[in-house]
């Protein structure tokens, strides 16, 4: 995925939302049913140990710096309004170092978008979406943080007949829900730990709000799709997906779970943020461990696909 550079903005909506946009990915397979493109909106409440996509945890704009395209010529340090001081904890977000670097080595990760200008990257994949049943789904960061402009996104797209997905870590405020439900024509509703101390330890927050709108949603009969990331030593064990299948099945209306097996693909991610990777190196689980997984969740009546 390539971080979406501060490029030149298109002309300004007045009367509509505005949100922060960290990437947008064609062609995704993993995102829903179908082709679809994904929207990745900047700005999540929780702080997985294992995210995959560190740049868009916080809400504002912030550099990417790829070391090994840098030639060390100095270009960036010369427009620095900070003297220089190039780290993160400095940095204005002024995008100048951005414009100046010739080696493509400082990428500005989050740009402001209007509604219109997300709907016209959106309608260039238009003919996928016909062809596979595929649509478009929201994702971050965690999309809920900014809901007028996913509610504006999620109702131009049904104005056009586009199918909507919303990929959340529930952790919003209920009315966040209600504002964006009837637009949404699936959620991804991530569930990663049902012990509470255990969550806030690898998350930084309590599940229960996380429970809790989840029921709400099953209650009202929204579509939605569990997804559990499965990351050794921390969501592997039995008893987290025993605790998963209990509460899933006892929903009634949700009978879908993907199980997403952990990668470390994004590892290299937190060092160009100058941050730290908080897990320590393993190996992804093995395709007869997910295996075993899955048909320990069947036992709850659910339908489990591995991979989403
Ligand atoms: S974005 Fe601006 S403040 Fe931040 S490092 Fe680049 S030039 Fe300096
Ligand atoms: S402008 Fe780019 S290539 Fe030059 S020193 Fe800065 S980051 Fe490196």
């Amino acid at each position: 995925m390539k971080a979406i550079d501060c490029g030149r903005r298109a002309a300004p909506e007045p009367s509509a939302p505005r949100g922060l946009v960290f990437d947008i990915k064609r062609y995704a397979i993993h995102d829903g049913p179908g082709i679809r493109t994904t929207i990745y909106l900047k700005g999540c409440p929780l702080e997985c140990a294992w995210c995959h996509n560190p740049e868009g945890q916080l809400g504002v704009p912030e550099i990417i710096f790829w070391t090994g395209r840098c030639i060390q010529c100095g270009a960036c340090l010369e427009v620095c309004p900070e003297d220089g001081d190039l780290d993160a904890a400095h940095c204005r977000r002024c995008g100048r170092c951005v414009q100046i670097c010739p080696a493509g080595a400082r990428e500005m990760a989050g740009r402001w978008m209007g509604v219109r200008e997300v709907m016209a990257e959106i309608g260039q994949d238009r003919v996928f979406y016909d062809s596979s049943a595929g649509g478009v789904t929201f994702s971050g960061g965690e999309p809920l943080q900014q809901p007028e402009f996913l509610a504006a996104l999620l109702r131009a797209c049904q104005e056009e007949e586009i199918h909507t997905a919303v990929d959340t870590c529930g952790f919003a405020a209920p009315s966040a829900f209600d504002q964006v439900s009837p637009d949404t024509d699936l959620f991804l509703y991530d569930l990663k730990l049902m012990d509470d101390a255990a969550h806030r330890h690898y998350t930084g927050v309590s599940n229960r709000l996380i429970l809790e709108n989840l029921r709400r949603l099953a209650h009202r009969g929204a579509a939605v799709t569990v997804r559990v990331p499965v990351i050794p030593g921390i969501s592997d064990d039995a008893g987290n997906l025993d605790a998963i299948g209990r509460f899933v099945a006892s929903l009634g209306a949700v009978n879908q779970v993907d199980l997403l097996p952990y990668h470390r693909m994004a590892a290299d991610k937190y060092g160009r943020l100058h941050r730290k990777y908080r897990i320590p190196a393993t190996e992804p689980p093995s395709t007869e461990r997910m295996e075993q997984l899955a048909e320990g969740l069947r036992q709850w009546g659910i339908a489990v696909t591995i991979g989403g």
